[in-house]
């Protein structure tokens, strides 16, 4: 193989790789390599090649040339700190560049400013195979200047010279909002596992394997914290590769709302007010009831086995039932509790785990007790932490932990059966409790202790079930039996109540549960203005589950898949098949309704691992939404190719999310009329537009011109016509969709509409708002796309209006001066 040569990727002094202040760098533990202090503003290749990695914070890149050598070069030394400011790629992964060509523009000033140092360090990282056999040193370089030439090192097999010990190593700093928790440290695990090589994660002066979720919880790494990942082994770099970009990209992990911490968790119990005990809503709801304390059976644990061979076998029966109990019940569930499951189920899989049990059992302890050392000392290095989310999942463990015990000793916990209308007093529950619970008889739960943002409380909210959390040690005042009323909306248990009191509750319960009743008995018929007017009542749709909920709450279609739910939580983007797959199965159980499919509206502050995008300053204003799409041209193309073959032609729709200017859907619509001709579809395939910008809002007449319809997603409409961040609690009280400013861009996309003879429909929150629906249709919206649940209320509600009504109220809503004054328009109108 001839040599290699690597020309000056910029321009600047030339500096030996020993003299970079960085012992990653001068010792070499990446490779060898040369360093340049650069004197310009952009990175060019140094060589012909393809771009291996290019890191999401654009700092770092590496090239592989076409004789297979991988050159790193990293911009100045920590920038990755910089989370992307002043880096501009000009190139992605996977692309073929030729040398000198432009890689990564980068802003000099801002790194002499903020940058530890801005030597950039060129280093090739397979010096397994590559020897540098000349290089420059301290000289002044300009670009394309001879730089280093490399030759094949010794023949032997790059396989076995990186088993042999090179380690390759990245430092990370940890984006996840609530650090390296039960669910990214269990998808970490699946992804190290995927590899030929031993990964190891470093916080501080612990380090933990990557294969393990227990051990890398045990690290707590938290929010912002800077780690360093260690590969070693065969596919060493291409671990490294996959497991920092996986960290790095965020893991698609929300900014869930700030932990609640209780202000009385500190105190052991809480003062009881007016008759009740205070607690912190961990699911809302009403419910009245008779509590029932929950207190699981000891199980008795001995310390010494009765064999070896017998124990192991114990140990390996108990873990096959649970795991395949995890995986038949993640294989029922959706959401959140799915998401729960798997965790559970990753943990019970740790190496790091199975290992110390087996020692124990090795030294003649019974399997219980191996399995209960092994891993309660993980649960307890929880429980400190000062994350109070970190601290509850050690709850999580000790959970996993009952559940092998008892399958070990042969005592079956599940169900949890009780007599009917119970409310469940305990002094902490575990997931596998609540999963397990009997949900016919058990009407909500109240525990001691927990948190809000316990996996608990997320299986609660999504079972429905009103559940409070952090009552303290008042609650075991309540005994068997005794009367209560969960106002878990309020943060109240209400014992034993006075009889006027439990009547006025009753009202209430009755009330909801007769609107209820009666909406859901005429959620069929089809959805009528008082005076006959038309108005499409429609369903928000964001996975198969959701379309059967919608059909039986009588959706009329639906006005919003979120298609996102196929593409995040992925390695690699959807195949066409399998969008077409899973397109059609929520096609098919719609049973012949219309679906408008909204493309793929990701970016930002949720993107995707497989698609490189640097982290933004300001992620609702970057890219996202179409402008994914159109930066990616093959990923919006499959999506619409995938849209099209839904069978029957014609019952999907195309939604375009993010509009701001009519180029946008003429591309948009240029892709789907090619893909159309392609599939031979002769008929033209509707294509709508979200009206979601101030700025597409404004120009809604000369977008109707050539959109097939206009949807207003009155949740990013309201974020950027008030400029306020829709997931920021600071401004959360502020962000109301009936701000006039909102309400007057609404009547604007109508009357935009109606120039064309194109339709308005709402699928933002506003459409599931019974206070909003009059203005709404009073402004000209004749589709509302709401939450599946809420389509009856809807549709109840709109039989009660009549269009003038609802022009007049409309009119006065657009002259309020504040949200807050048309919410009690709006209420007055409604009462
Ligand atoms: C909206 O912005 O109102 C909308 C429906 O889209 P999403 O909530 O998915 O951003
Ligand atoms: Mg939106």
């Amino acid at each position: 193989m001839a040599s290699i040569l690597l020309t000056a990727p910029m321009q600047g002094w030339a500096t030996p790789i020993d003299e970079v202040p960085d012992a990653v760098f001068s010792e070499r533990m990446l490779g060898d390599g040369v360093a340049i202090d650069p004197t310009g503003d952009c990175l060019y290749a140094p060589c012909a090649g393809t771009v291996l990695t290019l890191l999401p914070s654009g700092h770092a890149i590496t090239l592989a040339t076409p004789e297979g050598a991988e050159i790193l070069i990293h911009i100045g030394l920590d920038t990755v700190a910089l989370g992307g400011r002043g880096f501009s790629p000009c190139v992605a992964v996977g692309d073929t560049v030729e040398r000198g060509a432009p890689l990564i523009r980068f802003d000099l000033d801002l790194l002499v400013r903020e940058a530890r140092a801005v030597v950039t360090p060129i280093v090739v990282v397979n010096p397994d195979r590559f020897s540098i056999v000349h290089a420059v040193s301290s000289e002044l370089v300009a670009v394309g200047d001879p730089l280093m030439t490399l030759e094949p090192s010794d023949a032997v097999a790059r396989r076995e010279t990186n088993r042999d010990g090179a380690t390759h190593e990245r430092t990370v700093v940890v984006p996840l909002p609530h650090g390296i928790h039960a669910r990214p440290a269990a998808r970490l695990a699946a992804t190290a596992k995927r590899f030929d090589a031993d990964v190891t994660l470093a916080s501080g002066d612990k380090t933990a394997n990557v294969r393990s979720p227990i051990a890398l919880l045990a690290l707590a790494i938290r929010h912002n914290e800077t780690i360093i990942v260690t590969a070693a082994g065969a596919d060493a770099s291409a671990a490294l590769a996959a497991i920092c970009d996986l960290i790095e990209s965020g893991m698609d992990e929300p900014a869930e709302a700030p932990v609640r911490t209780p202000a009385v968790a500190a105190s052991p119990s809480r003062p009881a007010v007016d008759g009740a005990l205070t607690g912190v809503t961990a699911a809302p709801g009403l419910a009245i009831a008779r509590a029932r304390w929950f207190r699981p059976a000891d199980i008795v644990v001995p310390e010494h086995g009765e064999g070896i061979a017998v124990e192991e076998a114990r140990f390996d029966a108990a873990v096959t039932t649970l795991s395949t109990r995890f995986a038949e019940r993640a294989r029922s569930a959706t959401g959140p509790e799915r998401a729960i499951v798997e965790a559970h189920a990753a943990m019970l899989d740790d190496p790091m785990l199975h290992e110390t049990t087996r020692s124990g059992i090795a030294r003649g302890e019974g399997a219980g007790h191996a399995w209960r050392n092994a891993i309660r000392p993980q649960a307890d290095a929880l429980r400190t932490s000062t994350d109070p989310r970190l601290a509850e999942r050690a709850d999580d463990m000790l959970d996993l932990e009952r559940q092998l015990l008892a399958l070990i000793a042969g005592v079956e916990t599940m169900p949890l059966s009780f007599p009917p209308d119970t409310i469940l007093l305990a002094d902490d529950l575990l997931p596998s409790h609540v999963l397990s619970l009997d949900r016919a008889n058990i009407v909500g739960f109240c525990v001691e202790r927990g948190g809000p943002t316990s996996h608990v409380a997320i299986l609660a909210a999504t079972m429905g079930l009103p559940a409070l959390v952090a009552i303290g040690a008042q609650l075991n005042a309540v005994t068997d039996d005794t009367p209560v009323i969960l106002d878990a909306s309020e943060g109240l248990l209400r014992i034993d109540p006075d009889a006027d009191t439990l009547v006025a509750t009753q009202v209430r319960i009755v009330q909801a549960q007769v609107r209820r009743t009666e909406a859901l008995a005429r959620a069929s018929e089809p959805c009528r203005m008082a005076d006959g007017t038309r108005i499409e009542a429609f369903a928000n749709l964001g996975a198969l589950g959701d379309a059967h909920l919608a059909v039986d709450n009588g959706a009329e279609g639906s006005g919003l898949l979120r298609t996102e739910f196929l593409f995040l939580e992925r390695d690699a983007a959807p195949t066409v098949a399998e969008q077409t797959a899973d397109y059609q199965a929520i096609a098919d159980a719609l049973d012949g309704r219309p679906l408008i499919v909204r493309l793929l509206d990701i970016g930002g502050d949720k993107p995707a691992p497989y698609l490189p995008m640097a982290p933004e300053e300001n992620p609702a204003l970057g890219l996202r939404g179409i402008r994914v799409g159109l930066a990616h041209p093959q990923i919006l193309e499959d999506q619409v190719r995938a849209i099209l073959s839904v069978k029957p032609a014609g019952q999907c729709r195309i939604m375009v999310p993010m509009i701001a200017s009519l180029d946008e859907l003429r591309a948009v619509r240029a892709v789907v009329d090619r893909v159309a001709a392609e599939i031979g579809i002769g008929d033209r395939v509707p294509v709508g537009v979200m009206i979601e910008t101030p700025a597409a809002a404004v120009t809604a007449d000369l977008i109707a011109a050539e959109a097939d319809f206009l949807s207003v997603g009155t949740n990013d409409l309201t974020q950027y016509t008030l400029a306020m961040d829709r997931g920021n609690a600071a401004v959360a009280s502020g962000i109301d969709g009936l701000h006039p400013a909102v309400l007057r861009l609404i009547a604007q996309t109508c009357k935009g509409g109606v120039v064309h003879g194109r339709w308005t429909g709402v699928c933002g929150g506003l459409a599931s708002d019974p206070l909003a629906v009059p203005i709404l249709i009073g402004l000209g919206v004749t589709e509302l796309s709401s939450a599946p649940a809420l389509v009856p209320e809807i549709k109840a509600l709109v039989a009660t209006l009549t269009m003038e009504a609802c022009r007049t109220h409309a009119a006065a809503a657009l002259q309020c001066g504040s949200a807050a004054d048309v919410r009690s328009l709006a209420r007055e109108f409604t009462a």
